[in-house]
């Protein structure tokens, strides 16, 4: 048997989100790299052109994640948190958010595509020219520094490798200078 059939069977031949019966296809939920039965769901167009075509989203179809973010099947929880993510400002689907629990590495998964974070909460780093700095990244500090709360002075032109971000502010990240580590703000260092 193929997948189609497998995933007919398992949701006895309805949408596994909101239950039409109605122009039923497969939907691999990505990263595809799941694939087959536990990566995919049996999905009707309207669901699946939504979920694909953000702009097209009508938040009342949705409703139906009220049932089928319960369901079993790890890809369609993973579908109802991020479609429940995206419509979040709604109100109700924040309230269903808060009634789902999903293990760690469904969690994972369903975070994979970065649905449900908004780009005015993402926190991003930018050096002294506007380069997004990473963590891992290599920096040279463009000017003299004092260390708070020590008498070092980290000199301009010294090299701070393997820099980490500080997840709460975009300001900071940090790194060792001379065996130390210290905090350093981004508008002080250049990607190297
Ligand atoms: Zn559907």
């Amino acid at each position: 048997m193929g997948l189609l059939e497998d995933l007919q069977n398992r949701s006895g031949n309805t949408c596994e989100l909101c239950g039409s019966t109605e122009n039923l296809q497969v939907y691999e939920v990505p990263p595809v790299s799941t694939g087959g039965m536990d990566g995919s769901l049996l999905g009707c167009s309207l669901c699946i052109g939504q979920i694909e075509n953000p702009d097209t989203t009508d938040a009342n179809h949705w409703r139906c994640m009220n049932d089928s973010m319960w369901s079993e099947h790890d890809a369609v929880k993973v579908v109802a948190w991020r479609m429940l993510n995206r419509l979040k400002s709604e109100g109700w689907p924040q309230d269903l958010l808060d009634m789902m629990y999903l293990e760690d590495e469904t969690l994972e998964w369903a975070k994979a595509t970065g649905e449900g974070e908004e780009e005015s909460e993402k926190i991003i780093h930018r050096d002294v020219n506007g380069n997004i700095l990473e963590n891992g990244d290599s920096v040279v500090l463009v000017k003299d520094l004092k260390v708070k709360g020590s008498s070092m002075v980290a000199k301009q032109g010294t090299a701070v490798r393997r820099i980490s971000l500080d997840h709460e502010n975009a300001e900071y990240i940090e790194g060792k200078v001379d065996g130390q580590q210290i905090v350093i703000i981004t508008k002080y260092v250049k990607k190297i």
